[in-house]
């Protein structure tokens, strides 16, 4: 009896060795192939990477000539036109820069006020003609007006409230930085384009990483979960958002880039117009032609887990993507450049449902 039980056990243990040693095998094969992915992932973006700026330089090589002669024509007309308009701003103002900061301020707050009262005159009057390009057609049919009155007076607090501090904050460490105020100190637009590339990618940085950590389950519940009150997004809502998510994810990867590169206040002022107008056009609802495509963060409001950037190379290096990619929304995230709306050229069918399709269909 003793043999046969020992025997027993030996088979036992051999088999539950046995076991282990698939359940390692099946483990290294499961890294080996979470590695190969990222390393695929991680190749995508840098040809993508390589592949515009390689295209880029080519173009640029290809048209130096022709492209400087018209940049110095461009330069030398608008360039003189634009220092004659700031030279008039700064004289109004006597030169005193804290008047003409808190101006900038309140034209950026003007100009989110525009956007989001053409896009909230459409989701109210629906017109055809731009009612076809909504994303969630059934959605906000009519928007709630409980939930609207919430949204407006949150925002309106978030830039007055919130961003003072921030803009008072701002506005010495532009003066430590040494960032030009008068007509003198414009940049060229060489320069402006060049530091517009720099505010890009810091703001990415800057709003990918924050997104991120602001999904994080521990503290998801007390700062984000505001923001995605709205599963479908309307232009209002782009800033409609807790103060410290205001701060942090909205606000500082925005002016984090001019305060490196010491811009001149009206370059930081069309940078910031420029994000928020991408800000707006992210949440308004609408995949317009001739806008960027909204897809992306509008299923991020959808779906939560994916598309944390605003650029999307972020989401790919890391993966945050996925979803996403196997998604009808994604056969639909490009420059619309006709006037037939994408629902349209890619339909939902019963299968897909605005989820999970698959890629090739
Ligand atoms: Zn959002
Ligand atoms: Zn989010």
């Amino acid at each position: 009896m003793m043999g046969d039980n020992e025997s027993r056990d030996e088979t036992c243990c051999y088999s539950g060795k046995a076991s282990l040693e698939k359940e390692a095998a099946i483990d290294i094969k499961d890294a080996e192939q979470e590695q190969k992915s990222r390393l695929s992932r991680f190749c995508e973006v840098f040809a993508k990477i390589a592949l515009i700026v390689g295209g880029f330089i080519i173009v640029l090589g290809a048209l130096r000539n022709t492209l400087t002669y018209y940049l110095q024509l461009f330069w030398g007309v608008s360039g003189n036109f634009w220092m004659r308009q700031w030279g008039k701003v700064y004289d109004v103002f006597e030169g005193d820069i804290l008047n003409i900061s808190i101006t900038m301020l309140v034209l950026i707050i003007v100009q989110y006020w525009l956007v989001c009262a053409f896009f909230l005159i459409v989701d109210l009057v629906r017109p055809s003609f731009i009612i076809k390009y909504k994303i969630q057609p059934t959605q906000n049919d009519p928007i709630p007006e409980g939930k609207l009155r919430k949204a407006v007076l949150t925002v309106l607090a978030n830039q007055t409230v919130v961003v003072f501090p921030i803009a008072v904050g701002v506005y010495h460490l532009m003066g430590w930085r040494g960032c030009g105020f008068s007509a003198a100190e414009l940049p060229s637009f060489q320069w402006v384009m060049l530091e517009l590339f720099v505010f890009l990618i810091v703001e990415e940085f800057g709003f990918y990483y924050s997104h991120r950590l602001s999904h994080h389950p521990r503290l998801y519940k007390y700062v984000h979960k505001k923001h995605h009150e709205w599963t479908a997004p309307i232009s209002v809502v782009a800033i409609y958002a807790h103060p410290i998510e205001h701060i942090f994810s909205n606000t500082l990867p925005v002016v984090l880039g001019p305060l490196i590169m010491g811009s001149h206040i009206a370059t930081l002022t069309m940078w910031a117009m420029l994000a928020q107008a991408s800000a707006i056009n992210s949440h308004c609802g609408y995949h317009l032609p001739l806008m960027p495509s909204p897809e992306a963060h509008d299923f991020h409001h959808l779906k939560f887990t994916n598309n944390f950037g605003t650029l999307g190379f972020l989401d790919r290096l890391h993966g945050t993507d996925e979803l996403f990619r196997k998604t009808k929304p994604y056969h639909r995230h490009f420059l619309l450049l006709g006037l037939t709306p994408v629902s349209q050229t890619f339909p939902d069918d019963s299968r897909c449902k605005n989820i999970e399709c698959d890629k090739d269909e």
